[in-house]
């Protein structure tokens, strides 16, 4: 999954709703976290729940935590000691920990540890986390209300199409805390997928920890690209996106359905995590250097204007600096649009944890953070220079919401763009003539460049 996001507090117009029927929740993580915790809200708001905007306004908080990143949990762990006053102050304030921090052999460390929280609940358990809640307007008999069934979702939702994970790769705690790969089926996505558009939002991401090996699991083996197939054609859906690819799942299949379908996005992230063959066999990824560079090959072919992410953790047990020259060296050669860089962190449990205790194998932080650098750098200039393609151009942009005075959106390549205009976009596919470009976002005005 992509770069650690940390959300906002949720924003809403103040109501008269109690404290003992407001909600809290605070996200950490991936995309995957935040199409949770949006489940969450829409099934918290059916059961009489309001959101509020700070913990000590609510009488059930829930934090949705991650644990990829040593510093994700650090986050968490701070917002939880802010708690221990609101507990203090509220003592009826119920506190759930929710999300992939929480493991079955962490639960009694953690409720030892942690007396501010009154519950652990697993990642996507939202049911399990709505029953929790002290006020609920309605027997939880009655379904609660999914995401689909907002009266105005977001302009772009997240649909977790897959849950849980098969790989083991060595510095990953997902398929500890995630359990094994479960697929949605086909019938139920469409359902959902049509009711969340029907209800207005126009951009659909569909998620999945190795969303490409969707269907495997399920009677018929249906693929991706059929999946991708029949959400494409939903009426009223202006964009579709898929998120996280792995390399030894893409398949010829896919590419040629992505590039055939009208409104999937030409924007695939594919996370390398490393340029060496020692390195992604130490890791446990299961392809190589070159099969990686073949597949990104394949893909330009038949899709030329892709843009292409990947993730890459520097500093994992093991890297020598050969290994490191090679990364940066794949990463000069393949010039991605943008790269999620991590430096490696321990992950109690992992296979890359037990390495890092070996001395022979251990990346001094130091010799991390260096590499980390050099690799922004260079991120940095190719991000500039694949940017600057798109100055005078016009470029089609769904407006997302307003940010500081000024309107920001995607462009099908999703690349952040932003802009004036008098009138409230929101939701609308807006020409937008590029003005000026950076690595990170481009700048425009309304108006196509002709
Ligand atoms: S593919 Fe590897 S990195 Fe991704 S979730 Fe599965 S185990 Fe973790």
């Amino acid at each position: 999954m992509q770069d650690i996001t940390l959300l906002p507090q949720p924003s809403t117009n103040r109501d008269a709703t109690p404290r003992e029927r407001r909600y809290y929740v605070w996200t950490v993580g991936c995309q995957m976290n935040v199409s949770d915790a949006e489940r969450l809200e829409a099934a918290l708001q059916g059961v009489g729940y309001s959101p509020a905007l700070r913990p000590d306004e609510a009488s059930f908080i829930v934090l949705n935590s991650c644990s990829v990143r040593a510093s994700a949990e650090e986050r968490i762990l701070g917002k939880l000691g802010e708690l221990v006053r609101v507990k203090r102050e509220h003592p009826d304030t119920r506190v759930v920990l929710w999300g992939c921090m929480v493991g079955p052999e962490n639960r009694s460390i953690f409720a030892a540890q942690l007396p501010m929280v009154d519950h652990f609940v697993s990642p996507s358990a939202v049911d399990e986390v709505v029953a929790l809640a002290p006020n609920p307007i309605y027997s939880l008999d009655e379904p609660a209300l999914p995401v689909a069934d907002w009266t105005h979702p977001p302009v772009t939702v997240y649909v977790p199409i897959q849950y849980g994970c098969n790989m083991t790769c060595a510095y990953c705690v997902i398929p500890q805390r995630r359990g094994r790969e479960r697929s949605r089926p086909l019938a139920e996505l469409v359902a959902e997928c049509t009711r969340i558009v029907e209800r207005g939002a126009k951009e659909l991401t569909l998620l999945g920890q190795i969303v490409d090996s969707w269907g495997h699991d399920l009677p018929g083996r249906p693929t991706l690209a059929d999946l991708l197939t029949a959400v494409d054609a939903i009426p009223g859906l202006q964009r579709l996106r898929f998120l996280t690819s792995h390399p030894a799942w893409m398949t010829e299949q896919l590419i040629q359905t992505m590039a055939s379908l009208p409104r999937c996005m030409p924007d695939i992230n594919l996370p390398v995590q490393a340029g060496s063959d020692t390195l992604l066999k130490l890791m446990r990824r299961g392809y190589t250097s070159a099969r990686y560079r073949e597949l990104v090959a394949q893909i330009r072919a038949v899709i030329p204007h892709v843009s292409l992410t990947t993730d890459v953790i520097v500093g994992h047990p093991g890297e020598r600096d050969e290994d490191f020259a090679q990364t940066l060296e794949l990463c000069a050669e393949l010039r991605f649009d943008k790269i999620h860089i991590a430096a490696f962190s321990a992950r109690p449990g992992t296979l890359a944890a037990a390495q890092e205790q070996d001395p022979t194998l251990a990346v001094a932080e130091a010799v991390k953070e260096e590499r980390r650098r050099a690799l922004e750098q260079l991120h940095e200039q190719i991000a500039r220079e694949r940017n600057r393609h798109f100055l005078g151009q016009s470029v089609s942009v769904l407006v997302e919401s307003e940010s500081r005075g000024r309107w920001r959106g995607r462009s099908p390549n999703n690349k952040l763009v932003f802009f004036s205009h008098s009138a409230d976009l929101t939701g609308q596919l807006v020409p937008v003539r590029i003005t000026q470009t950076g690595p990170w976002a481009l700048q425009g005005e309304v108006g196509d460049s002709r």
